[in-house]
């Protein structure tokens, strides 16, 4: 007897949808993505519910003839893919013509649409997934979708639905993505007739504040690479705005939102030590790349994304952060009046005017004008605290403030150093770079020092022993007797009680069992937490310019290891418009 049988229709698109359709949100994103294929400049989004009662979608684009309209609600339904060729661009975007028919089948629609070209529109009414009614109507150019009740039909499904305000969340966040995907399209989004985003068409930039807040502009720095590979336009969060929440993170690929755990590292790592751990950055970041080099069906919601050239992607990302970042902090900040000159959204609708960005900024600025490899061998030779640059560029004294600032000018502005978190960015870096590759040389000391610790002491030092040395310790073990002969020390350490440091070191690698780098991280701002100098440290003229030069040899002059600002910079133009 044969027993195997074909799924009936309905059923086979319930079991679809399970995956396409998970919460009203779902029904949300593919009802917008279906608007802005169809080339909406208006679109309107109606819940009553957080969804569960209804959520309509009106939209001013294309529309649908009347058979089209009929169709669209059957499985593997697409006007998207024509020829064999869009098959790459069906990668891009993700069509999969399954998003209506598994709408449809969960819950009770009604469709109303009309072709610009035609004087009268359809209304259809579909109901377990089959046409149940069917008219000629009087109606607008464009599309509008009702979907009602959803999950009628599966119980145990609508049972699971979040409350109102959680399910309201996600379908504003989806709204969000779409929206700043679409920045020249109108988007509205009410609920219970309350509105909640009244979106004016605009570019990029004009969007994401109209959603994040005005407050928060002046927030956002310009992010923009053109590489054959990849083209990366967008703002990111100047590092202050770092949050504990993630919350502020879009990236979008080919104008549609994705997620993506590496490439959200790589920013995370563009801004390592420049927020704290634990913070997240803000970003909203457009990539433009070959579709035939990505795939974006691996999961039926799209948001997910393979990537060809995952690494290469991945370095361009920490590169373009790192240059823009490092701009903005010697740039002066923008203001809202010049925001138009911004604009790094490229668009090929015509109706926005769109001016080429300008960004005044003068990259390959250098305070001190020095030979960057220069800097880097003195600083290799040298080392640290005898590293005496001369300061050539800067034209006027170094001014010590209230112990704590120095102040000094370049004739083009002046500019400001926080000295105790220029103090720890150095020694960081310096302490950084010695336990990831160099070799110090130890200072040998006169008379060998025993220091005793217990077995387990005993075994993690001995774990450590490397890592000790390239810090700058010479030391020999001697297990018998439980004890260790340091025969040398960093340099830094010949005045400090090396057995509190010892036993610091001992504490941190005890609890810490990540990569090597984090270890190398902790461990070098530990040992700079030793060294620095006290606040309201009083400085001589020497010292301060020796600490200027030595902070602008630095990898990261700008904010030191804990996340915090070190460089202010008050440009002619600011000081003049002053008086
Ligand atoms: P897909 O978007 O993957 O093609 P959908 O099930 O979401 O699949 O939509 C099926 C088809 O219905 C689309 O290809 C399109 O032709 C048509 N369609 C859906 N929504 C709209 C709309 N708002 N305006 C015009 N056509 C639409
Ligand atoms: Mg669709």
């Amino acid at each position: 007897m044969n027993i195997i049988q074909i799924l009936p229709e309905h059923i086979a698109n319930q079991i679809a949808a399970g995956e396409v359709i998970q919460r009203p949100s779902s029904v949300v994103k593919e009802l917008l993505e279906n608007s802005i294929d169809a080339g909406g400049g208006n679109i309107n989004v109606n819940i009553v519910d957080a969804g569960k009662t209804l959520i309509q979608v009106i939209d001013d684009g294309c529309g649908m003839s009347e058979k089209d309209a009929e169709i669209c609600f059957q499985r593997h339904a697409t006007s998207k893919i024509q020829k064999a060729n869009d098959l790459f661009e069906i990668k891009t975007m993700g069509f999969r013509g399954e998003a209506l028919s598994s709408i449809g089948s969960i819950s009770m629609v009604n469709i109303k649409t009309k072709l610009t070209e035609k004087e009268t529109g359809i209304e259809i009414n579909i109901q377990n997934g089959e046409i149940n009614d069917k008219k000629e109507c009087i109606c607008k150019n464009g599309t509008s979708i009702k979907i009602k009740n959803l999950f009628y039909n599966i119980p145990a499904r609508r049972k699971f639905l979040k409350s109102n305000s959680i399910e309201m969340r996600h379908i504003s966040e989806e709204f969000i993505r779409i929206a700043l995907a679409n920045p020249h399209v109108n988007m509205n989004l009410s609920h219970n007739k309350k509105d909640l985003y009244h979106l004016k068409k605009s570019n990029f930039r004009k969007r994401i504040i109209s959603i994040i807040g005005e407050k928060k502009n002046e927030m956002l720095v310009p992010i923009y690479e053109n590489s054959s590979l990849v083209n990366i336009s967008g703002f990111i969060g100047k590092p202050d705005v770092a949050r504990r929440t993630r919350g502020e993170q879009y990236f979008f690929v080919n104008k549609r939102f994705i997620k993506n755990n590496y490439l959200n590292h790589a920013i995370q790592k563009g801004f390592s030590e420049l927020i704290p751990e634990k913070y997240f950055p803000s970003y909203f970041i457009h990539l433009t790349i070959d579709p035939k080099t990505i795939d974006i069906n691996i999961h039926p919601t799209k948001t997910e994304i393979q990537f060809e050239n995952e690494k290469a992607i991945y370095a361009i990302i920490i590169s373009s952060i790192r240059k823009s970042l490092g701009e903005y902090n010697i740039a002066p900040s923008i203001d809202f009046s010049q925001e138009l000159s911004f604009n790094t959204y490229y668009d090929n609708k015509k109706e926005i005017n769109i001016k080429e960005p300008k960004i005044n900024i003068d990259k390959k600025y250098n305070p001190f004008n020095y030979n960057s490899s220069e800097q880097k061998k003195i600083l290799h030779e040298e080392k640290i605290i005898t590293n005496e640059l001369t300061t050539n560029k800067v034209t006027s004294e170094f001014i010590q403030f209230k112990n704590k600032y120095i102040i000094f000018s370049d004739n083009k502005k002046i500019i400001l150093i926080h000295q105790r978190r220029a103090h720890r960015r150095i020694l960081y870096e310096y302490f950084f770079e010695n336990l990831t590759k160099k070799k110090p040389h130890a200072q040998q000391l006169l008379y060998s020092k025993e220091l005793f610790f217990n077995k387990e002491e005993m075994n993690l030092i001995k774990e450590m022993k490397n890592k000790l040395i390239s810090i700058g310790f010479s030391l020999d073990i001697i297990n018998k007797e439980n004890k260790i002969l340091i025969t040398g020390i960093p340099h830094e350490f010949l005045k400090k009680d090396i057995k509190k440091i010892l036993d610091y070191i001992i504490e941190l690698f005890k609890e810490e069992n990540k990569i090597e780098e984090e270890i190398n991280k902790k461990l070098a701002i530990s040992l700079t937490k030793e060294l620095i100098i006290k606040n309201n440290h009083k400085m001589k003229k020497e010292e301060m310019s020796s600490l200027v030069s030595r902070l602008f040899s630095c990898k990261t002059p700008y904010s030191c290891p804990l996340g915090k600002r070190i460089i202010m910079n008050i440009n002619d133009y600011k000081i003049e418009t002053q008086f």
